[in-house]
């Protein structure tokens, strides 16, 4: 700055004893101005184009406080042109991470416009980049689950899991099962990621295939068993000591059939038809036919059942699912509520919405919050001994799963070890109708 200051002192100095010489000093010091604004001007100028353009001209050679300057620029784009060499070769590496990656990745906008693909994207679901850039994804992949998928998931980014997905076919391969799930990270961006569970399908495909077999092959040894058992069972001619061991195995091979059925149930909720019919189903009758069903073991443990039934609210679906599900949640309650137990069975719409629920409550032994999570897991079982002296096979809530699936919805566990339990099953409006509705349609 000083050197600056200095320089132009000597130019104005200069020009004021040239002034002095040829007989006018204002005038010698306006042209040593004008030379000085002259002289910045055209220094400015030379760095301006160095810095629009560093590689077409050479860098000035300033001095003063226009050095300084340049100096500090040229430092800067240098570091600036390092940054973003790091950033390019950073996102070059992500984008080859995610190529490689066994998913297929897509990017979809709010609309479900393609943005970017990765090369497993065109394996498992034929979508060609950049060739399919802007783009449907629905266009592109036509499959009605993939479709309300895209319809349903929210576009804003929430920390909830994306859920289980949904499989389709491979547009690629028929034989091939993708599974997809749709991830929001920005306010308008949606990541799809599809994962091929052939190997997985196929697996649990011979696991139940496997469990059908078995359990078909036992059922007629079981059903001659019990006859003979049965036959024996009480009969006078037969030495003392053997009754006792004899009515044991009758228990033991009641229980076995019991499994018996239970899992060939399972195994035919399982199969891939995955919903059930839409027959309308008079929920009262149902739920009545239970009550009688179950009468002697409510007496038994001296519980109260309390009804409360709207007797208009019918069900699309199945019959004999329904009756299973609902009579495993009924008779959990009368099994897990010790003595003079109050046990409420509701079945009403929803109070916030036009669901209906079918909602077993009751004041027994409760289930510590751990077990919730695998509770509906075959087999599951918090307290075993107790499970098989109520008869129970470890498999009901499995069964209320997957019948409560098939009808599209869903199973709610609220519990307090101690203090109770509330077993709610929301069906969605669409299973949904009432007598009123089946009347009309009858007199139309
Ligand atoms: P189980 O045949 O053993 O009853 P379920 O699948 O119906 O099999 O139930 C699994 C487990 O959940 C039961 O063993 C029991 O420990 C627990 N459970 C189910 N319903 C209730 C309830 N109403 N109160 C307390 N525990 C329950």
């Amino acid at each position: 700055m000083r050197h600056d200051i200095w320089k132009i002192i000597l130019i104005l100095g200069l020009g004021g004893i040239f002034g002095y010489v040829i007989g006018n000093v204002l005038a010698g010091l306006v042209l040593a101005a004008l030379g000085v604004i002259g002289w910045q001007l055209h220094r400015m100028q030379k760095l301006y184009r160095w810095i629009q353009s560093p590689h077409n001209y050479p860098m000035p050679e300033s001095t003063g406080q226009l050095y300084l300057l340049h100096r500090e620029l040229s430092r800067k784009a240098r570091s600036s042109r390092l940054r973003k060499k790091q950033l390019t070769a950073l996102f070059s590496q992500f984008r080859q991470a995610v190529s490689a990656l066994p998913d297929a990745i897509v990017l979809i906008d709010a609309v479900g416009q393609i943005r970017w693909a990765n090369n497993n994207a065109e394996h498992q679901l034929g979508i060609r980049w950049p060739a399919d850039a802007n783009l449907r994804l629905g266009n592109l992949v036509r499959d009605p689950k993939l479709h309300t998928l895209l319809s349903e998931a929210p576009l804003k980014h929430d920390s909830s899991s994306p859920g289980v997905g949904v499989e389709i076919r491979s547009s690629h391969n028929a034989e091939r099962v993708i599974n997809i799930k749709v991830i929001p990270y920005t306010e308008e961006l949606r990541m799809v990621v599809g994962r091929d569970v052939t190997r997985l399908m196929k697996v649990n495909q011979i696991r139940t295939d496997f469990v059908a077999n078995v359990s078909h092959e036992l059922k007629t040894p079981l059903t001659v068993l019990r006859g003979y058992l049965e036959l024996l069972d009480g009969n006078k001619k037969l030495d003392p000591s053997l009754q006792r061991p004899i009515q044991q195995m009758a228990v033991q091979s009641e229980r076995m059939q019991l499994i018996v059925q239970d899992l060939l149930f399972l195994s035919k909720l399982e199969e891939p038809q995955e919903l059930s019919s839409r027959e309308s189903i008079d929920v009262t009758h149902l739920i009545n036919t239970i009550v009688e069903m179950i009468q002697p073991k409510v007496k038994e443990h001296a519980h109260k059942l309390e009804l409360d039934i709207d007797y208009d609210l019918r069900i699309l679906g199945n019959q004999s699912e329904l009756h299973s599900a609902f009579s495993n949640l009924i008779l959990n309650a009368v099994n897990y509520t010790s003595a003079n137990g109050i046990i409420k069975v509701r079945w009403r719409r929803s109070e916030e919405s036009s669901d209906a629920e079918f909602m077993v409550s009751d004041n027994g032994a409760g289930i510590a919050a751990q077990h919730l999570p695998r509770l509906t897991e075959r087999f599951y079982r918090i307290d075993a001994d107790r499970s098989r002296d109520g008869g129970g096979t470890g498999l009901g809530l499995a069964i209320v799963k997957h019948v409560l699936q098939r009808h599209e919805a869903i199973l709610e566990v609220d519990s307090i070890e101690g203090v109770g339990s509330t077993f709610t099953c929301v069906f969605p409006e669409n299973r949904v109708s009432s007598s009123s509705d089946m009347q009309r349609l009858a007199d139309s």
